[in-house]
Order: C-alpha cells, then structure tokens, then sequence
C-alpha cells in the first residue's frame, strides 16, 4: 500500500490544542477500550500494583478504570484542558506542581496519588523524570504520532520500559491513500523496525 502521500504530514501542537478547544475530539471515547479488556490479561500478566504509562494520554477513561484495579496510572499529554477534563469527569480532586527538570511543564496528580499525568510533550520526558514502567496502553498515541517522528517515538518507549513490561498497542487499518490521518497506518512491518 502506498503510504507515501502521509510521509510528511505534520499535525501541530498548536492544531492538537484547537482540536481540544473547539471540543473536536472523535477519537475520545466514553466507553473502555474493548481490546483493553480482551486483552487485560496481557498487559497484567498476573501480577499486581503496576505502573503502567498512557503516551498522548488524552482523557481516556481506561486509566480510571487501571487505577481503580490498584495500578498507578502515568499520563502525558500537551493539553492541559484534556487532563483537566479527566480528572473533572470522573469527580477526581487533584493538585498541580511544576515539574522542575522541564520547563514550562506541569504534573496533575490525583489527590490519592495513584494518577499523575504530566502537561508537556511526550519528547521532554525520560526515565530519570517519571521512571521505567511494567505496562503501555498506546491507543491513539503511535498512529497519532507525526509518521517522521516514529523512529524517536518508538526509542523513547523502548527507554521507558522495564525488562519484563507489557505493551499492548492499537493501531488502524485502512487504505492510507484515501485518508490523510491522524490517525495515521502504520503498517506492521514498521512496527516490528520500531520495537523489534
Ligand atoms: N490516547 C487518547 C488520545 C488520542 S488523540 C485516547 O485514546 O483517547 C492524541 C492525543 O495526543 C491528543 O490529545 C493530543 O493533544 C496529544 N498529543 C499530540 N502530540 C503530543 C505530544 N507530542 N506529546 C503529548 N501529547 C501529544
């Protein structure tokens, strides 16, 4: 499939704000993910109190749902708006504090602790800010990501994870030529280049 006419096509930071603003967001859902709970076992793999990371986090309801089986949620996100809305929509308090190895960034975090989502670009975070995690949710996040920018995105993720973590990754299928994205086809062979 020609893939060829996304190659270079940049979705702004300034335009994923706007989408935030003008409340034009499809591709938030209400409802859980239902690959998320066919595949919980996955991810979880038997073990318990993970920390388990949502790149380009939006407000998905999945990590009320993760947090409420006793893991601790980690989210990034560039639009304040969207983590405001999370916490708000599911009745959460929270508090903010700036994050002092990024400027300019800042870290919401629910008043029972086990929710921290950080306001800033997925690009200015490391493992010695927010730690390695034992689990990925990427839905929306990787197809989302501008396709020149996939190679630094899929080794940043490779650095965030521990030895043992669990990755569960979403992606779309459709004829690329027809559809300027996001999100965007990645198709499977990219994936196996990005995470072996
Ligand atoms: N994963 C979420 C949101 C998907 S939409 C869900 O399943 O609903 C992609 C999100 O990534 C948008 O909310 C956008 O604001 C955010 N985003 C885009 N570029 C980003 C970046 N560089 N760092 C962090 N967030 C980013």
């Amino acid at each position: 499939t020609d893939t060829g006419s996304q190659k270079d096509r940049v979705v702004s930071e300034e335009e994923w704000l706007k989408k935030w603003e003008m409340g034009n967001i499809g591709f938030h859902k209400e409802r859980g993910h239902p690959l998320l709970q066919k595949y919980l076992d996955v991810l979880v793999n038997g073990r318990s109190g993970l920390r388990i990371f949502f790149p380009l986090c939006g407000k998905a309801v999945e990590m009320k749902w993760l947090a409420d089986m006793g893991h601790s949620i980690f989210g990034v996100e560039i639009s304040e708006q969207a983590l405001k809305e999370f916490f708000v929509e599911h009745g959460l308090s929270y508090c903010e504090e700036p994050v002092p190895e990024i400027s300019g960034a800042k870290k919401l975090q629910s008043t029972s602790g086990n929710i921290s989502l950080y306001c800033c670009s997925i690009y200015d975070l490391s493992s010695s800010i927010v730690g390695k995690f034992d689990g990925v949710w990427d839905r929306g996040a990787l197809v989302a990501v501008n396709p020149c920018d996939r190679q630094r995105y899929g080794s940043l993720m490779i650095t965030l994870m521990e030895k043992n973590s669990s990755y569960l990754l979403v992606t779309v299928s459709y004829d690329p030529s027809k559809h300027k994205g996001p999100p965007f086809y990645v198709p499977e062979s990219e994936i196996k280049s990005l995470f072996g």
